[in-house]
């Protein structure tokens, strides 16, 4: 079988077809300009072209006829390859965001009000989770907080002071208030030290009760952070809160995330799964 032999479908090398050379396309070729010199003052070149008959007087006019449709094509892929890349391809795109045939998602305007609408909700998230988790409840490096053990299967000392020793500011973002688990949902994380061992903190009594009998700081975590982790030690208020003032670059952060976003993901595929909501829902929030 030829396909399989040769190894798949390698081009065969380019040969031109005016002067037979293997290593040029004739829209490349270079001998038929120096030819075309003659034959556009009606001269017959005075060089042997690589097809011996076309020397004999009777096919000279097959021998223009070639050069001249040989000029046309070098001068059409002159004028294609001074085009810029991106129009050369431009009939046969559409765009990966909104799935319009008429531009790319560079000019897409769905995509830059969609985005406009992500910072906006996302900061709007963000002052949310800043009130709730720092000025509220005191959740920041060096905070002193009240724990409690919440492992159902001791019975010893449940209380503790811990001090607060990492929370990923820098990865929270709208998504936080996202339920539905997969590429987009980020998990609260708030590291803390209890007498000398790194815990990870929980916001919620006990993850069964929580749709039963939800406390007012349940509920109040539940708005901005659907996922706050899991650990043995729950959360059971501040010790003292000498929060710092936002800082109001953190608020505005994170947009890169979604500069990304838009570029993966095509507009449908977020309203499916659940983004355009959280999205639309969280740019009304002030
Ligand atoms: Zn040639
Ligand atoms: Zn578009």
């Amino acid at each position: 079988m030829n396909i399989y032999e040769r190894g798949g479908t390698k081009n065969s090398p380019p040969k031109c077809s005016y002067c037979r050379n293997p290593n040029h396309k004739a829209r490349e070729c270079d001998q038929a300009p120096k030819d075309w010199e003659y034959w556009k003052n009606k001269q017959v070149p005075p060089y042997a072209p690589a097809v011996n008959w076309w020397t004999q007087p009777r096919y000279w006019g097959e021998w223009y006829t070639k050069c001249a449709k040989t000029m046309d094509s070098i001068e059409r892929y002159q004028a294609q390859q001074a085009l810029p890349k991106a129009k050369r391809k431009a009939t046969s795109r559409s765009c990966g965001f909104c799935g319009s045939k008429h531009h790319t998602r560079r000019n897409c305007d769905k995509m830059q009000d969609f985005l406009a609408d992500c910072y906006t909700a996302n900061a709007n998230w963000r002052r949310k989770a800043y009130e709730v988790l720092v000025q509220k409840h005191g959740i920041y490096v060096g905070s002193a907080v009240k724990v409690k053990k919440t492992s159902t299967y001791s019975t010893g000392v449940q209380d503790a002071v811990a001090l607060v020793t990492d929370v990923n500011f820098d990865k929270l973002n709208l998504f936080c208030a996202n339920a539905r688990w997969g590429d987009y949902s980020q998990r609260l994380l708030v590291a803390v030290n209890v007498n000398g061992h790194r815990q990870m903190l929980q916001f919620y009594n006990n993850h069964y009760h929580r749709t039963t009998s939800p406390t007012p700081l349940e509920q109040e975590f539940e708005t901005v952070f659907k996922d706050t982790g899991h650990g043995q030690y729950n959360f059971n208020g501040v010790v003292t809160n000498g929060s710092t003032p936002l800082d109001p670059s953190w608020v505005t952060d994170y947009r890169d995330a979604f500069d990304w976003l838009v570029k993966k993901r095509s507009y449908d595929r977020l309203k499916e799964e659940g983004i355009v909501k959280t999205v639309e829902h969280w740019k009304n929030v002030s």
